[in-house]
């Protein structure tokens, strides 16, 4: 197994780390329903996308 030839330092170990805070979720108000939704996704409660109905309004499934 490879191993590291140096313990590597809190610095470089911090600088590999900068990228791995979480991101707050994004969310979009669906147009029709009002409902919270990711965007760019079909709405889970009422099933639409781009103002027309995709789902089965009611449940998503
Ligand atoms: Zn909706």
């Amino acid at each position: 197994m490879a191993v590291p030839k140096k313990k590597t330092s809190t610095s470089k170990r911090n600088m590999r780390r900068a990228h791995d805070g979480l991101k707050a979720q994004s969310y979009a108000e669906c147009p029709s329903c009002g409902e919270i939704k990711r965007p760019h996704h079909v709405c889970a409660s009422c099933g639409q996308y781009d103002n027309r109905e995709v789902l089965k309004s009611g449940d998503a499934a």
